[in-house]
C-alpha cells in the first residue's frame, strides 16, 4: 500500500526549547544547588550557606560573600549563553572556573522562579531582582545587603508535571544536596559551609574554615572515619610524557561501612569517575575484603589540556587523556598502602 503522507516538520518555539534544555542541566533540586554552589565558588566566596525547603522543590536559597554581580550585568545574567567566564572556545582548554556555559542560572529561571539579590565592593547598598524564562520581571530594586550575592529558587519544576511527580514521589533530595555540600566542605578547607532545612535552628552540615584536611572530614563525617584514614600521595612526575598528581585520604582495614563513600576533585571540579571508582572498590575487596567499602578522598591534578570537561550536559563526568595509565598508578598506589596498613595492623595486635 501506499506509505502514510510524512509528518510536517516544524520548528519548535524558543520556550519550548528553553524548557527541555533546562530539564537537562537541572535534573533534580539537588543539581541546581551544585550549580549555586559552583557559582559562589567561582566568586571567590569564603562562606556559602544553602537553605532549602520540601527538599529543594518549593525552594532552594544560597548565600555567599563573593564578589557580586555588577548592576549593569543584571539584564542579562539569566539569559542562556550569558557568562563572565568564557569568552573563546579556546578558553576551555586552560579554564579555571567550575561554570562556563552560561547555562545554570538560566536553566533555573525556565523551570523555577529566580530571585537574585546581590551587591559588589564599595557599594552602599544592593540589588534584588527576580526572573523567569531568562528574563528579569522588573527594574532592580535597591535593597540593603551585605557581601556578595544571594541566590534564591522557588517551586522548581512548577512546569514540568512529570518531573515534580517523580521527585516528589521519590525520597526527597535534601540528603543529595547535604551530600554535595559535604563534599564540598571537604575540599574547600578554606570556605565556611553550611546547609539547613528552611526555619530550621540547627545545620546539618557546618564546616568551618581551616588549613587541616583532616579537620574538614572530621567536621562532616565525624571523628570516627578520621581515625581510620591513611593520607595518600600519588604522582608520575618522573614519567617524561605525563604530569598528575593525586593526593587525598583513604580508610584503613578497620574502616568498616554499608556503602563507599567516594569524593572526587579532578582539576578542583567535583566529578564521577566510574572506572576509577571500579578499580578502587576492585582493590578493597581483595586486599581487605572485611573493609571492601572504603572511604576515598582525592584530589588529581591534570595539566588542563588534558582533562575535557565538556562531555556532560551537568558536567558530572570528564574524560581524560591516559585515563588508564592514570587508574593504574592510583591503583597500585592504594594497594601498596593497604597492604603495609594491613601488617601493622596485625603487627599492632599481637604486640
Ligand atoms: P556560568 O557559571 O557557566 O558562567 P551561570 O548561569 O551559572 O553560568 O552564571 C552566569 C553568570 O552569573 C556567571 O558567569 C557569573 O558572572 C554570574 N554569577 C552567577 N552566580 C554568581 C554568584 N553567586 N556571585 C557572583 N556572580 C555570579
Ligand atoms: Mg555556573
Amino acid at each position: 500500500g501506499c506509505a502514510a503522507e510524512p509528518p510536517r516538520i516544524r520548528r519548535l518555539e524558543e520556550s519550548v526549547v528553553n524548557r527541555i534544555a533546562a530539564g537537562e542541566v537541572i535534573q533534580r533540586p539537588s543539581s541546581a544547588v551544585k550549580e549555586l554552589i559552583e557559582n559562589s565558588l567561582d566568586a571567590g566566596a569564603s562562606s556559602v550557606s544553602v537553605a532549602v525547603k520540601d527538599g529543594g522543590l518549593k525552594l532552594i536559597q544560597v548565600s555567599d560573600d563573593g564578589h557580586g554581580i555588577r548592576f549593569e550585568d543584571l539584564p542579562i545574567l539569566c539569559e542562556r549563553h550569558t557568562t563572565s567566564k568564557l569568552s573563546a572556545y579556546e578558553d576551555l582548554q586552560t579554564i579555571k572556573s567550575m561554570g562556563f556555559r552560561g547555562e545554570a542560572l538560566a536553566s533555573m529561571t525556565y523551570v523555577g522562579h529566580v530571585t537574585v539579590t546581590t551587591i559588589t565592593e564599595g557599594q552602599l547598598h544592593g540589588y534584588r531582582v527576580s526572573y523567569r524564562d531568562g528574563v528579569m520581571e522588573n527594574e532592580p530594586k535597591p535593597c540593603a545587603a551585605v557581601k556578595g550575592t544571594q541566590i534564591m529558587v522557588e517551586n522548581l519544576f512548577y512546569n514540568m508535571i512529570a518531573r515534580k511527580k517523580t521527585l516528589q514521589n521519590s525520597n526527597d533530595d535534601y540528603p543529595k544536596i547535604v551530600d554535595f555540600i559535604s563534599r564540598f566542605a571537604v575540599h574547600h578547607i578554606n570556605v565556611t559551609f553550611s546547609c539547613r532545612k528552611h526555619g530550621a535552628n540547627r545545620a546539618d552540615v557546618h564546616s568551618a574554615s581551616t588549613s587541616s584536611r583532616l579537620d574538614a572530614i572530621r567536621s562532616v563525617y565525624g571523628a570516627s572515619v578520621v581515625r581510620d584514614l591513611i593520607e595518600i600521595k600519588v604522582s608520575d612526575e618522573d614519567a617524561a610524557d605525563s604530569i598528575f598528581k593525586m593526593d587525598g585520604y583513604i580508610s584503613n582495614a578497620n574502616y568498616v561501612a554499608k556503602k563507599i563513600t567516594m569524593i572526587l576533585f579532578i582539576n578542583d571540579r567535583l566529578v564521577d569517575c566510574t572506572a576509577l571508582k571500579r578499580a578502587i572498590e576492585f582493590v578493597y575487596s581483595a586486599t581487605l575484603p572485611q573493609a571492601s567499602k572504603p572511604f576515598i578522598y582525592m584530589s588529581i591534578n591534570l595539566p588542563s589540556e588534558h582533562v575535557d570537561v565538556n562531555i556532560h550536559p551537568t558536567k558530572k563526568e570528564v574524560s581524560l587523556l591516559n585515563q588508564e595509565r592514570i587508574i593504574e598508578t592510583i591503583r597500585n598506589a592504594i594497594e601498596e598502602k593497604l597492604m603495609n596498613s594491613n601488617t601493622t595492623r596485625i603487627f599492632q595486635t599481637q604486640a
